[in-house]
């Protein structure tokens, strides 16, 4: 009985050192903005969105008024949102030299006039980008990788599959800005064909990335026609989707195109989520449909700077994520694009991120850390050291609170000699 009574004893105090241990988190998380509680502001802003674009609730729900009516031009801008001189006079020398287009749904997440505000950082232009001028237009070599048709393959058994330019919204952070161009260009029938031609001549491709662009841009048949051609191929275990539709434009998650979908499992999307304010009502309804179809959702963020290289927020997003059944997946260390460097940031932002996870949340809500070797070199995962040293028998490990122990460590047995 004794011996029972020490052991809770024991057990409260090691309850109170880990409730204190994320103290810190607690007292700022509720400040840090979230879409699921923006509910009512988002509202009123598509109220006004829609009334400023003579639209209505069913064109809303349209994906291809979504599309077709993406903002693109300062005056439209300013009436939707406040911009100041200075605002409309960079959107308007920057637009000259890179695209900009956002989507009515993602214009309603905007904060009206703080230019700050990671929505408006995220998808309108900024002077900066044409006054830095440093950075590479294609620093993943993407030209050196291209095989075949529309593919790129940097890995042994796996592959892209480029179907398109054309997105909801043109992130200022994107990689691949050199494709954006000035017109939406659906990759052609012939490009395709070359492509599925290459995977089906090379049998060691298991797993095909679809992406862009933004292939949810596509209509269902054009889709369906690519993931049938895929699925013929005996050799393709399964395939993958990069989209950020979920957060730019969830009304492209119709019944038909889940319908569709499905029948061409396994099928994996991976969404890009950078902030929780992207996390709403209408992008978790989207992620459902997609989920309770036996698709799973895994989430690829990009470290940005101002946007989310932040160790609270990082840990807001990843939980956020969860609620709406999408795994955090990768933290992509953003890549040196011209352009867009005023968004990098220092990798040890991105190690004192994964630092402030490791333990002090669930293994789930923690995604790998990615710097993108340059040239296609491929994924190298970033971690803080929890490997010390080795020694003969033993290693000594770092645990998350920074204890450092002796493990011991032993050659693996010839288990077919002892079982
Ligand atoms: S959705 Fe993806 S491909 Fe399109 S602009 Fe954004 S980051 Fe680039």
């Amino acid at each position: 009985m004794k011996e029972q009574k020490l052991k809770r004893k024991a057990s409260l105090e090691r309850a109170e050192v880990l409730r204190k241990s994320i103290d810190d988190y607690l007292k700022i998380r509720d400040s840090i903005p979230k879409g699921l509680e923006l509910e009512d502001e988002y509202k009123k802003n598509k109220k006004h969105i829609l009334k400023v674009l003579k639209a209505n609730e069913e064109d809303w729900n349209d994906y291809k008024w979504q599309l077709k009516n993406r903002v693109s031009d300062i005056e439209t801008l300013n009436k939707l949102i406040d911009l100041s001189n200075e605002e409309k006079s960079s959107i308007e020398k920057v637009g000259k030299k890179y695209r900009w287009a956002i989507s009515p749904y993602y214009i309603s997440l905007m904060h009206k006039n703080d230019k700050y505000d990671p929505i408006r950082m995220l998808s309108i232009p900024s002077i900066i980008e044409i006054v830095d001028e440093v950075g590479d237009n294609d620093p993943m070599g993407e030209e050196y990788t291209n095989p075949a048709g529309s593919i790129t393959r940097r890995y042994p058994d796996r592959l892209i599959i480029n179907v398109t330019n054309e997105c909801a919204m043109y992130c200022r952070h994107c990689q691949r800005r050199r494709n954006i161009g000035q017109v939406d260009n659906h990759t052609n029938t012939e490009l395709i064909n070359e492509s599925i031609n290459y995977i089906k001549n090379n049998p060691e491709i298991r797993d095909v990335l679809i992406t862009g662009g933004d292939p949810l841009t596509l209509s269902d048949d054009r889709l369906e026609w690519i993931l049938k051609s895929l699925k013929e191929i005996p050799h393709v275990e399964y395939i993958r989707i990069g989209s950020r539709t979920l957060v730019t434009m969830p009304q492209r998650i119709t019944d038909s195109l889940v319908d569709m979908l499905k029948k061409y499992h396994p099928i994996y999307i991976n969404s890009h989520f950078n902030h929780p304010k992207e996390i709403t009502t209408e992008s978790k309804e989207a992620c459902e449909k997609l989920t309770n179809a036996g698709i799973p959702l895994g989430n690829q963020a990009v470290l940005l700077n101002g946007i989310n290289n932040d160790k609270y927020i990082m840990r807001s997003l990843n939980h956020e994520l969860l609620k709406i059944r999408v795994k955090p997946y990768y933290i992509f260390h953003a890549k040196h694009v011209k352009g867009t460097t005023h968004f990098n940031t220092s990798v040890d932002d991105g190690i004192e991120i994964m630092e402030y996870l490791r333990g002090y949340t669930s293994g789930m809500a923690i995604p790998t850390y990615i710097i993108n070797a340059p040239k296609g070199q491929g994924k190298t995962p970033i971690l803080p050291e929890y490997l010390i040293s080795r020694g003969k028998d033993y290693i000594m490990i770092r645990t998350w609170e920074g204890k450092v122990l002796k493990y011991e460590n032993h050659p693996t047995i010839d288990i077919k000699k002892v079982y």
